[in-house]
């Protein structure tokens, strides 16, 4: 197979859905898989549905995930321009040459003539039946349509699809697919404002641009008919790309098509970023946002509608080039299961090495006004990393490793504290203020030791001094936490501790 070249193509009405980036994903490990090239195409011709922002928020979410395309908006090429709203001339031409070649007709309708139409008839469509009674240039007179031409007479340029044949396409997720032509409308290529429709633009584009394979939603599987006819009309059969139209992506419950609403309605991100509108109710959180690491988001991704088979669900980028292929993507929706989500999340940030955690973790703790080191941050990511779910439960989870005990478990305080715990909690201090060197496992073994002389169980003195450090029994091993901490804060806190545990116990006499 000569190199593919495969394009994602957004519109930019508004932020990047998470099926784009999945889009986005399979035709970048198609590309790379094959050494090909990666392309983004910019399909902002719709005006009216334009977004301002959404463009570099697509750029943004692409960078974030990693998949970087080898030409494009903001990449470079030699086939740009790549945003096509600079390409409004080209698609003109070939309209025009479109009509010539018989494939295409002005049409002068005007827009209320079309609407009274829609009223009369219900289903109404402009096509091979209903274009001989409509005022264009296959009904009107050559010298008419030369003089309204001529007079800049609005009109717009309709794709003239002949009835009474099969368009076959072979998709590669879904094989034969066959449409009836007498069952497709004669669709607007070019608009009157000299605009041309996705269609058109997207065609001769995916002409210009060497296009070898199309990886899209499965959504635009209906357009595909007219978009062999346009392939046809202009000669071009011979280059046609490939199709591929990819499952749709599912609620996580019910039924349908995973939708924006339904992240404020299950309150999980189904955008890769975070998005400000002007109003709050259309602002949202991401991915990002939520802690998510961009290669677990990835590796969820892959998996929502393609598998190699056999049990492996940890896939690196890497792996997912090696491993894909167009053939194992699954005709069927893939169901959007948040928990996996969460669960890939968890496993990329145990299997990350400290160092690159602590470059996560450093923004959220300075939001927070926490002061650390690099070396302190590494050894946060590395207790920490087994207990949390999403980034930013490294500084709300392990916020006691940062600054001091906030709020103690009261609760377990009162059932654990023993009126004669005052005095083992003295000797416990000075003890523990006395011993080197502060490591974790030495510690450990020597107060363990201690408890045990005292005539004490290990259940007696661990969850509290558990509650010293951490203020609740959640959090790393004490130990780990005490040598993270050091010497001089331990014993502060554990001084504390004896105050809280005195209170706890005049609470529950008093009560
Ligand atoms: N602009 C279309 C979209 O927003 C692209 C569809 C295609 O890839 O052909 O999804």
């Amino acid at each position: 197979m000569t190199r593919p070249r495969v394009r994602f193509a957004p519109s930019p009405t508004g932020a990047l859905h998470i099926g784009g980036v999945r889009t986005a994903l399979y035709n970048y490990l198609f590309a790379r898989q094959q050494g090909g090239t990666f392309i983004l195409r910019i399909e902002d011709t719709d005006q009216n549905r334009y977004v301002p922002g959404a463009e570099d928020y697509i750029i943004e979410s692409l960078r974030w995930v990693g998949l970087l395309p080898d030409e494009g908006v903001g990449f470079g090429g030699e086939c740009g321009p790549y945003r096509q709203s600079d390409r409004k001339e080209i698609y003109q031409k070939y309209a025009h040459e479109l009509v010539e070649r018989g494939h295409a007709y002005y049409a002068f309708d005007t827009p209320e003539a079309l609407e009274n139409r829609r009223q009369a008839e219900e289903n109404f469509t402009y096509n091979y039946l209903t274009r001989t009674g409509l005022s264009n240039s296959l009904t009107l007179p050559a010298e008419d349509v030369g003089t309204r031409l001529a007079g800049n007479e609005p009109f717009v340029i309709r794709l003239k699809v002949e009835p009474g044949h099969e368009v076959h396409i072979r998709d590669l997720i879904r094989g034969d697919v066959t449409f009836q032509s007498s069952e497709l409308d004669d669709k607007v290529l070019l608009k009157a404002d000299g605009m041309p429709t996705y269609h058109l633009a997207n065609i001769v584009d995916d002409h210009l641009m060497d296009i070898t394979h199309v990886i899209r939603g499965e959504e635009w599987l209906p357009s595909t008919a007219h978009h062999v006819l346009l392939y046809r009309g202009f000669g071009w059969e011979d280059t046609m790309p490939q199709f591929a139209h990819l499952p749709l992506i599912l609620k996580p419950v019910g039924n349908g098509k995973l939708s924006k609403r339904d992240g404020a309605k299950f309150g999980i991100p189904v955008f890769p970023l975070g998005w400000t509108a002007e109003k709050a109710e259309d602002s949202f959180t991401g991915f990002r946002e939520t802690g998510f690491l961009p290669e677990a988001v990835i590796n969820f991704l892959a998996l929502l509608g393609w598998h190699p088979g056999g049990d492996q669900e940890l896939f690196s980028i890497n792996d997912l080039v090696a491993a894909f292929s167009i053939e194992h993507i699954s005709k069927g929706g893939a169901r959007f299961d948040y928990e996996k989500a969460k669960w890939f999340n968890q496993k990329y940030i145990q299997a990350a090495d400290n160092a690159t955690l602590a470059t996560h973790i450093r923004p959220l703790a300075e939001a927070k006004s926490y002061r650390v080191s690099d070396e302190y941050l590494d050894c946060v990511a590395g207790l920490m990393k087994e207990r949390v779910t999403f980034l930013p439960d490294f500084v709300e989870q392990g916020d006691c490793l940062f600054g001091p005990v906030r709020e103690y478990d009261v609760e377990t305080l009162k059932k654990k504290w023993n009126p004669g715990f005052a005095p083992v909690f003295d000797d416990l201090t000075s003890f523990v203020a006395g011993f080197e060197p502060f490591q974790a496992a030495a510690l450990e073994e020597a107060v363990k030791n201690f408890i045990h002389d005292k005539g004490l169980k290990p259940g007696d003195i661990l969850p509290l001094l558990r509650i010293a450090l951490a203020g609740t029994m959640k959090g790393p091993a004490v130990f780990d936490m005490a040598a993270a901490l050091g010497k001089e804060e331990t014993v502060r806190r554990l001084i504390l501790l004896k105050e809280q545990g005195e209170k706890a116990l005049q609470n529950v006499v008093s009560a």
